[in-house]
């Protein structure tokens, strides 16, 4: 390195370049870790989302303010520097809207730039995009009906996140309504590029993979919460194999920790194939190294982050000095924000029969 300013900031140790998280649903992180006991013999996805709509029908804008801080600080420590938010909370708990259609967006927003994680909003049912400094928008249709709707008022340069073939039963839906996968009717009816990140596209055939690993889109792999919903496992070796892009997200923050979705990358697909070191590569023997370079090159690839080079926003981490003990300042206001949030959650059970397990204990 020659090129270096008087005035730049000098590092105490090693530095990494930050990882992006492609895909977040910040309220959730306010019940993670509390969905994990059985309600009924055949708890799956469904009866998660379930208790998942009846919880997020419940924040209100100064909570979701405090979790989406919370989560957002959490995320810098773990070493994530900037994410991209797929928001789709829009009403008040009376289900009404606010004054300000986008109050709730605008908490997340705020928690953002108040944190300093850089942030790409993507709010699910409103089709508008642009860019403005360290924040940007992009576009969630919330499903391949919206999407069709909506894409054509979008911004051509605008990011494009969707859910996509997260449960065999969205396949069989797609299948019975529009005839094809949902992954191949995406390819067939978009010029699907780029700009695209198909979240999780978790269940998709031998020809899919191909198509969507030649396409450039970015997929969107959530593997914490993928496995904690029992969802099934993305065809990882093949699509990366056919040199296909992906970046890794926190989705439900049951966990924060970009090493840990890496790991489950590579072990699911150990379990899947009774193999080691499944996603090493002729070029890249090192599992880490192959997916740590994807996940940040790829990754990062809707905005100016990530990769270090010339031009590219500055997103780093370098191991902090330990704090001075004695402060109690952050455990109290930790403590008064656990007891808010299991008030909240509280409240989501009501009537689900459940309610005397949610207790603190
Ligand atoms: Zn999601």
């Amino acid at each position: 390195m020659t090129d270096v300013h008087a005035d730049a900031a000098r590092a105490s140790g090693p530095v990494l370049p930050g990882m992006p998280n492609l895909h977040s649903h910040a309220f959730q992180r306010a019940m993670a870790g509390l969905t994990a006991y059985r309600v009924n013999p055949a708890d799956s996805f469904w009866s998660w989302r379930e208790l998942m709509y009846r919880f997020a029908a419940r924040i209100t804008p100064d909570t979701l303010g405090a979790i989406a801080r919370w989560l957002y600080v959490e995320m810098l420590k773990a070493g994530y520097t900037s994410v991209c938010e797929f928001h789709y909370v829009h009403h008040a708990p009376d289900g009404k809207r606010y004054a300000n259609p986008a109050e709730l967006a605008q908490r997340v927003v705020d928690a953002g730039s108040e944190t300093c994680i850089g942030i790409t909003m993507l709010p699910v049912l409103y089709q508008y995009s642009g860019k403005h400094g360290a924040l940007r928008y992009g576009v969630a249709p919330h499903s391949l009906r919206a999407l069709l709707e909506g894409l054509d008022a979008m911004s051509p340069g605008a990011p494009v996140h969707i859910h996509v073939a997260e449960q065999t039963a969205e396949v069989d839906a797609s299948l019975a309504a529009l005839g094809a996968r949902p992954v191949q009717w995406l390819l067939d009816h978009f010029d699907v590029n780029a700009r695209w990140c198909p979240v999780h596209a978790t269940h998709v055939d031998a020809k899919e993979t191909d198509a969507l690993a030649r396409s450039g889109a970015t997929a969107g792999l959530c593997l914490t919460t993928e496995a904690n919903l029992g969802d099934g496992i993305f065809p990882a070796m093949d699509y990366l194999d056919a040199h296909g892009a992906f970046g890794i997200g926190s989705d439900s923050h049951i966990g924060v920790d970009w090493r840990a979705e890496l790991r489950l990358l590579e072990y699911g697909q150990r379990l899947l194939r009774r193999q080691r070191n499944v996603l090493a590569s002729s070029r890249t023997s090192h599992v880490v190294d192959r997916l740590f370079q994807g996940a940040l090159e790829d990754g990062a690839r809707d905005g100016p982050r990530g990769r270090c080079a010339r031009g590219r926003r500055a997103r780093r981490l370098h191991r902090a000095r330990r704090r001075a003990s004695g402060s109690r300042g952050t455990d109290e206001c930790d403590v008064a924000l656990v007891r808010r949030f299991l008030r909240t959650w509280r409240n989501a059970h009501a009537g689900c029969g459940c309610r005397r397990r949610a207790r603190r204990p």
